[in-house]
């Protein structure tokens, strides 16, 4: 029942699932790079996945376009099936925290 059930709603990643998230992240949050705002979600077999990422506002829109493309690509060799969205913020810019929940103000 449980299981027909969760076929037919959205719902969380399963947390092996997030904790592979995490796992991916870890190297770049040890470099200094900070994430927040992590969504996930799952409809059917397709999984979603989307946070920010923060990072020094001196980067250029290059370097920090690669960072992304990095994560991404490790998200996806992590995680069967997902999509990534991410969004890239200064770790400068106050508005940056102003941001991490589902409805901003
Ligand atoms: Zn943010």
């Amino acid at each position: 029942m449980r299981k027909s059930v969760l076929g037919l709603m959205d719902t969380a990643l399963p947390v092996e699932e997030q904790n592979a998230i995490h796992k991916a992240l870890e190297p770049y949050i040890r470099d200094g790079v900070q994430c927040h705002a992590l969504l996930t979600r799952q409809s059917g077999s397709r999984r979603f996945v989307s946070f920010h990422v923060l990072v020094p506002g001196i980067w250029t829109v290059q370097r920090g376009h690669e960072l992304l493309e990095n994560i991404e690509a490790d998200i996806r060799r992590a995680i069967p099936s997902v999509t990534v969205f991410t969004h890239l913020e200064s770790l400068s810019d106050p508005t940056s925290w102003q941001d991490t929940t589902l409805d901003r103000g």
